[in-house]
């Protein structure tokens, strides 16, 4: 029994004296010191001879299954009688239990992984090993630093993306039940969008200012390495890192800009409903029948499909038409970016864009227009993914984690505390030598 109860306890500088029974199911285990250096003064590290007295201690290390396991620890008081030593006395202390400390090295800093690394709230972290709020938080930022003070991966890809921290906050003002927003914070997110580094950093807002502020925290050496910066269509990213790293190429990946195509389809649809029929969409409809089938990929659509989607469309007459019309511009689009990494030609580019501009020259429809015109906007960038197609994938699956440690946050007082964490979850893989094998 008390062999079972020491090869459990596993705890350095200790051995156990003896294992009382508790009333409860519980066992409470008597501890006595068993490291030679714990009677080293701590002012001048000279070993002590001459016992003072004795106390006990109740540390608390991990919970062992259901039931209760109380430690003791019985150590002895020492004087120092080094003439030169201010110190005149001292209590002994191991590595794992540092004098007046209640809880467990080990405890403590299992407890600041379970939330770094585990994905686990703090609240959850304390209730499962029975330690307070403050206690955990406390463990989670000390063991946090690991992540944030070690050095930045060399990155070739930078992406960068915007996110909303939690939900928008809404609020009822009480004299004229008008709803106002309370809350609306967006966070922009720095991440390694090809290699393995994952989340780098992020930082509140989304303004020119709040990137450059990220870009000049960091080294340099660092900056100079970044070939690309993968963002979606936003001017004001773009505008930020013309100033901050004037040297790389800016990439907007082909997701943001199929979004966009949709959205313009989604526009037109509303817009010819409207003018055609007088009113807004029915159900009835075949424009609105198809709604969704709009937006899927050709390639996506079965044969049976398609003509299930146009036949009833077209023998509608106008609105048909400009849908097609405008279907057609978006299908160009895609295969314009279709090209990117096929080892396509600059003329073969050149033609697929062409075509794509002079079709939505000619289609007279106001909203196909505006969609050629911001292509135009974005050329060099939308190239540029065509050559390289760098995206921003990886920000895309972040931000989904960073969803996540949102919904869990009940847990973060403040957004420092949530970025921190979510650097953390992001960066796990990537770090994998850090972390050391305990419970
Ligand atoms: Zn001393």
């Amino acid at each position: 029994m008390v062999n079972d109860t020491t090869l459990l306890l596993d705890l350095d500088g200790v051995s156990v004296m003896r294992v009382e029974r508790l009333q409860c199911g519980g066992r409470r285990v008597h501890l006595a010191t068993a490291e030679e250096a714990a009677r080293a003064c701590p002012a001048c590290g000279v070993f002590a001879s001459r016992v003072k007295g004795s106390a006990t201690t109740r540390p608390r290390d991990f919970p062992y299954g259901e039931s209760r396991l109380e430690l003791v620890w019985h150590k002895r008081r020492w004087w120092c009688r080094e003439t030169a030593c201010p110190r005149r006395s001292f209590t002994e202390q191991i590595e794992q239990i540092p004098a007046g400390v209640r809880i467990t090295r080990r405890l403590r800093a299992a407890s600041g992984r379970r939330v770094r690394d585990s994905g686990s709230t703090v609240i959850q972290a304390a209730r499962d090993l029975r330690l307070s709020w403050p206690t955990v938080m406390n463990a989670f930022r000390t063991c946090v630093r690991e992540v944030v003070e070690a050095e930045l991966p060399d990155v070739e890809v930078l992406g960068i993306d915007e996110t909303r921290r939690g939900r928008t906050g809404w609020e009822q003002e009480p004299d004229t039940g008008k709803w106002k927003m309370t809350r609306d914070r967006w966070h922009t997110g720095f991440v390694d969008a090809l290699g393995t580094g994952g989340l780098l950093g992020q930082v509140e807002g989304r303004t020119v200012a709040d990137v450059l502020a990220w870009l000049s925290t960091t080294p340099l050496t660092w900056r100079k390495n970044i070939r690309h910066v993968a963002i979606d269509m936003s001017a004001t990213y773009r505008a930020a890192i013309r100033t901050g790293l004037p040297d790389v190429i800016v990439v907007v990946d082909h997701f943001h800009v199929v979004q966009l195509a949709n959205k313009m389809l989604s526009l037109v649809r509303r817009r010819t409903t409207a003018e055609t029929r007088g009113r807004r969409g029915r159900a009835t409809d075949p424009e609105w029948k198809a709604r969704r089938r709009l937006l899927r990929n050709r390639e996506d659509l079965t044969d049976d499909q398609f003509a299930t989607m146009w036949n009833p469309l077209l023998g509608d007459g106008k609105i048909g038409q400009t849908l097609l019309t405008a279907w057609i511009a978006k299908e160009s689009l895609r295969n314009l970016l279709a090209l990117a990494r096929t080892g396509a030609s600059r003329e073969q580019v050149g033609h697929a864009r062409w075509k794509f501009l002079t079709w939505c020259a000619d289609a007279n429809i106001p909203e196909v227009r505006t969609l050629a015109t911001t292509i135009d906007r974005w050329w060099t960038e939308i190239a540029a993914f065509i050559t390289t197609g760098h995206s921003n994938a990886k920000s895309e699956g972040i931000n989904r984690v960073i969803k996540l440690v949102a919904r869990n946050a009940f847990g973060f007082r403040n957004a420092e505390n949530q970025r921190l964490r979510t650097r953390c979850v992001t960066t796990r893989q990537a770090r994998g030598h850090l972390r050391t094998v305990q419970l």
